[in-house]
């Protein structure tokens, strides 16, 4: 699996048609298309290099406005090191 679905402790803002979003990682290197995306049933953001920017790209993919994040949302955004991929 290249791809894992990260938790966080509040809700993502759904998606315009009220669909469920999902914080996901792409564990693949940036340069061939990994990294953080967010997703419904129906949309997905492109994969970016951090969180808030794929946040901030969902927010106006679907016109809502961009949630506050709890401070503790930073330690719970796990990242699985990429040794596999990098490695000679
Ligand atoms: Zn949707």
């Amino acid at each position: 699996m290249t791809q894992r679905q990260i938790s966080h402790d509040f809700d993502l803002p759904l998606c315009a048609d009220g669909h469920q979003a999902r914080h996901m990682l792409d564990m693949r290197a940036p340069r061939v298309g990994g990294g953080d995306f967010i997703e419904c049933q129906c949309r997905s953001t492109v994969r970016h290099g951090d969180f808030d920017q794929a946040l901030a790209e969902w927010c106006r993919l679907n016109d809502t406005k961009k949630p506050r994040i709890p401070k503790r949302a930073e330690l719970l955004q796990f990242r699985l090191p990429l040794q596999r991929s990098a490695r000679p």
